[in-house]
């Protein structure tokens, strides 16, 4: 129901993917979600990024 995004290169995670979470971090770059699938090996997502306080709603 809820897309969940690669922080690290912004692609949308696959269902059941293993996704390595990571602590949030001021320095962390997060990367602009968009609709291609994530590519990378595995994704990465901040548990709480500083930059998305709407965490949970992603717009499809
Ligand atoms: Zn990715």
């Amino acid at each position: 129901m809820t897309e969940m995004h690669c922080h690290f290169c912004g692609g949308v995670i696959p269902n059941g993917a293993k996704v390595k979470y990571l602590p949030p971090r001021v320095t962390a770059q997060v990367a602009p979600a968009h609709p291609d699938p994530c590519s990378c090996s595995p994704p990465i997502v901040y548990e709480h990024s500083p930059l998305d306080p709407d965490e949970g709603e992603t717009a499809p």
